[in-house]
């Protein structure tokens, strides 16, 4: 005699996918529980608050243009506060911006003046942009894939406008030094960046898994609560066997790999992010820093307060400087490397930074999974009947790519599984 099952559905793992997944499952009727081994829902989007200042774990943007964000997320309930679509190049002792000429005015002259973006660039990107704005998503996933550099070079753009504007650029986006990145992602996230500013919501990145958390019915959540083990329709934590219909896995790619043996992953890309507190804001100007001449460690940095004051106390300025870190756990807090950040950060925002202090450093060498060309977009969520799997891993690393396999997952279980006296039987 088969046991009565103990719910629907039960989900491992409460990050971005996992609890899109459940939002969808719940709406769909279906009873579900989630559990998460951490205290608190969010996996990699999570924020601490440190001497009253909110720190994500690791520099990273909401982009409201992604299109699970606009169909999951209640923006304005976040107070989303706006970065510039531009960016201020450091070459040297020269700095300008350079960005969305309609967007940011003040990127205008920076886009005029000489320098490693010439006139046949900035038609180049004209053209790159046009069409990934304006063409149908399908044009941009159904294309051949290449590497983002190669992809980039085949669009005209120069050596110099590669190396040292879109390399330090991109480099912060896909934790990748080289732009090995699978183009197809590029061009999904240059779109997005064309269609709208990244943000930050006013309390912090872990507004945004909260959010979600917030909209499952009382008692889905069980935090503190490790999945040991999986299999079809069964579900361990600590010795105890939990029965469902079907079982979703959607733990970080390392985990489902460990939960379900044989599941092949990709590599990860690490990140790095040191948050520094002063009283003088080195920079009033809400945008992202990089460097042309990549002269250190810093891949991208920002006075986080300039764009959503919120993060510091009054009268108190807060600093992010993100660098790549290996993928693999090595040492932890190395001071050489602080050091070289801190003397970066002097140079690209022309001011004295030994007074900083140091808040905190993440190091976070599992922050991206790698998306080598050519990169499947859309991999398979069903295992086999009862087991699933959904994570950035299954489409593509980031918020909108953990978001939307989590509501796929949820789809294909509600179709495999129909609720109901018929689905239950
Ligand atoms: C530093 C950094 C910067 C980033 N920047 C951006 C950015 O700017 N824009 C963007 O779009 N994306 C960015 N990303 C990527 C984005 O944050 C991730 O792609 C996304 O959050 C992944 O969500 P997920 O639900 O797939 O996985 P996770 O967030 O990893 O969630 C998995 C959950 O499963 C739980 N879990 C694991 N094992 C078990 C178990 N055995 N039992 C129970 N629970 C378990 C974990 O605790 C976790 O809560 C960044 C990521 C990092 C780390």
């Amino acid at each position: 005699m088969r046991a009565e099952p103990d719910t629907d559905v039960i989900v491992v793992g409460a990050g971005l996918a996992g609890l899109a997944a459940a939002v969808e499952l719940q709406r769909r009727g279906h009873r579900v529980r989630v559990f998460e081994s951490a205290d608190r829902p969010g996996g990699r989007v999570r924020s601490d608050v440190v001497d009253g200042f909110t720190l994500d774990r690791g520099f990273q943007l909401l982009n409201p243009a992604y299109p699970a964000v606009r169909a999951l997320i209640d923006l304005p309930a976040l107070a989303p506060r706006r970065f510039w679509r531009a960016v201020r190049l450091v070459d040297g002792d020269r700095s300008r911006l350079l960005g969305h000429p309609f967007d940011t005015l003040r990127a205008i002259p920076g886009l005029l003046e000489r320098g490693p973006v010439g006139v046949r660039d900035v038609l180049a990107l004209a053209a790159l942009s046009a069409r990934d704005l304006a063409g149908p998503a399908r044009l941009l996933t159904g294309a051949a894939d290449q590497t983002t550099r190669a992809e980039l070079r085949r669009w005209g753009l120069s050596g110099p406008c590669v190396d040292q504007v879109l390399t330090p650029f991109l480099a912060g986006v896909f934790a990748d030094a080289e732009l090995t990145t699978s183009s197809r992602f590029f061009h999904l996230v240059w779109r997005s960046f064309l269609r709208a500013a990244p943000v930050l919501p006013a309390g912090g990145m872990g507004a945004l898994p909260q959010q979600l958390a917030d909209r499952l019915t009382p008692g889905t959540l069980s935090l503190d609560t490790p999945v040991d083990a999986v299999a079809p329709g069964t579900v361990l934590t600590a010795g105890t066997a939990h029965r469902a219909r079907a079982v979703v896995v959607a733990t970080d790619s390392t985990a489902a790999n460990r939960l379900i043996p044989g599941l092949a992953v990709p590599d990860w890309n690490g990140l790095r992010t040191f948050y520094y507190r002063t009283t003088t804001p080195p920079l009033r100007q809400p945008v992202l820093t990089i460097d042309a001449r990549r002269d250190g460690p810093v891949c991208n940095t920002a006075v986080i307060s300039a764009v959503a004051p919120g993060y510091a106390p009054e009268g108190q300025a807060l600093i992010a400087a993100t660098t790549l870190a290996s993928s693999n756990t090595g040492a932890a807090t190395d001071t050489g490397d602080e050091r070289a950040v801190r003397d970066q950060l002097a140079r690209l925002y022309r001011t004295g930074t030994r007074t900083w202090e140091l808040l905190a450093d993440y190091r976070i060498p599992h922050a991206l999974p790698s998306m080598a060309p050519p990169h499947e977009l859309r991999r398979p969520v069903c295992l086999e009947p009862g087991l699933y799997v959904c994570g950035d891993h299954r489409d593509t690393s980031s918020i909108q790519g953990s978001l939307v396999s989590g509501r796929r997952t949820a789809r294909a279980v509600s179709r495999d599984h129909p609720t109901g006296a018929a689905g239950r039987g």
